[in-house]
């Protein structure tokens, strides 16, 4: 019998949304009645392995190695992680984990793999805690592509949330009814653009949440007749939404970023930490921006943080180092230059892969960088940009031993398939088709 958490028994609930996310980085969902939720937890689910071969448009791309009529995976519910989705309409959401019909674990499941590296750490004293924040855009749902900003006001603008109020208050709402932990929400740079910063907990907790928090987000603004999207970029001239990492590493407990004398207080084995994820940083960034717009964002300048540097503070640094201060909040990382199209338990399962390897080879850290890198002073030698497409990105994460080793074959090739999925879909194209095609990212299809 599972270990149902403790809504699970609840009077409200009447029926359980159990999603996986797909190496595409969809949302994928199977809803089952009260009544059949033990048995989706312990036996899951039919699922066909072929959804990991979805490309983002939805099509099945024919060369992918998981495109195949044959064979079937069960999808179980992880009945303790079960929250309210929509509690006064009966619904319950619960993440799912995929696995072979015989209850072998699926080597390409994304949430099992995040899973296995938490444990990995774990082994080693290690907790990798995160917590993400997102931003996305609100538009009016009429009149076309892109749709107009359904909000005016200025950046931060508390005009804009008092143009919105509704619009917050629903969103605060709502959030609160999941069991949400939220720290703060805010109006963004972007026109009409919104941030929502989600409490940290482990790995898997804290892709949890993100899964949880854009299907409420996105509930809630079909429901007062609006869209979001979380897309990296949802036209050539605005900025982008990112979808930045808070992280921290803690070992037996303790925070590993601070207590030293390196740069912002760093011990050595933060040192360690910072520079070995940096060093490794390219081959992660097709799994942390994999969209080919994705790469429409990264554009110096624009806070995307595209440059293979760290910084004290630096909101143009791919990883910024937010020192331990009067708050005692334990030092943390921001990886900077993610963003929504990312499955977050790929992500956050190959950032604790990274994290590992930084400790036990490590690698010489660089100076913090100062400024905006784009803007080097000639002194020094120009800093060095992440990958600028995806075709780059793919060769740094197919040439990664340490990634390949730890995702395992089928993961990390069928990923890779994913990848080239995506490249070949928009081979060819303008960067104003590249960006029109996920404009409303992830809700799939043409709504223009
Ligand atoms: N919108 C920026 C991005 O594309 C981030 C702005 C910020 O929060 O610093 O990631
Ligand atoms: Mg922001």
């Amino acid at each position: 019998m599972s270990d149902h958490g403790s809504h699970a028994l609840q009077p409200w609930l009447k029926r359980v949304a159990i999603t996986w996310v797909n190496h595409a980085g969809a949302s994928l969902v199977k809803v089952v009645p009260r009544r059949h939720l033990d048995t989706a937890a312990d036996l899951g689910v039919g699922f066909s392995p072929v959804a990991d071969a979805f490309r983002v448009d939805g099509c099945i791309a024919a060369a992918h190695r998981c495109a195949r009529p044959d064979e079937d995976l069960r999808l179980h519910a992880v009945a303790e992680a079960l929250v309210p989705l929509e509690p006064d309409r009966g619904w319950a959401w619960a993440p799912g984990e995929r696995r072979w019909r015989d209850g072998r674990a699926y080597e390409a499941d994304q949430r099992s793999f995040c899973r296995l590296q938490q444990d990995r750490l774990q082994q080693q004293g290690l907790t990798l805690q995160a917590g993400f924040e997102l931003e996305w855009m609100v538009l009016s749902a009429e009149g076309g592509a892109p749709g107009s900003p359904a909000f005016p006001g200025g950046p931060y603008g508390a005009d804009r949330l008092v143009e919105g109020l509704d619009y917050a208050s629903e969103i605060c709402d709502a959030l609160d009814a999941a069991g949400l932990d939220w720290l703060q929400f805010h109006p963004e740079y972007g026109a009409s653009q919104f941030e929502l910063s989600l409490a940290h907990g482990s790995a898997v907790e804290a892709a949890d949440r993100l899964v949880l928090a854009r299907l409420v987000i996105q509930r809630v603004s079909r429901r007062l007749g609006l869209r979001c999207s979380f897309t990296p970029k949802l036209t050539t001239d605005q900025v982008g939404n990112g979808g930045h990492v808070h992280f921290s590493l803690l070992r037996h407990g303790q925070p590993v970023l601070q207590g030293g004398d390196g740069p912002g207080g760093v011990s050595p084995e933060g040192a360690a930490l910072i520079a070995g994820v940096l060093h490794h940083l390219p081959a992660l960034l097709p799994i942390a921006c994999p969209l080919s717009a994705s790469y429409a964002r990264l554009a110096p300048s624009s806070w995307s943080a595209p440059y293979q540097v760290w910084g004290i503070e630096n909101r143009e640094a791919a990883l910024r180092l937010v020192p331990t201060s009067l708050d005692q909040v334990p030092a943390h990382l921001e990886l900077k230059v993610a963003d929504l199209g990312a499955n977050p338990y790929l992500l956050l399962g190959a950032l604790q892969v990274l994290a590992l390897a930084a400790l036990s080879d490590v690698v010489p850290l660089p100076a913090p960088v100062r400024g905006d890198p784009a803007r080097a002073d000639g002194s020094t030698a120009a800093h060095a940009r992440l990958p600028q497409s995806l075709a780059e990105g793919r060769a740094a994460l197919a040439s990664s031993a340490v990634l390949s080793a730890a995702m395992g074959e089928l993961l990390h090739g069928s990923v890779l398939d994913s990848i080239d999925a995506e490249i070949e879909r928009c081979a060819g194209w303008p960067a104003e088709q590249v960006i029109a095609s996920t404009r409303w990212w992830p809700l799939v299809g043409d709504l223009s």
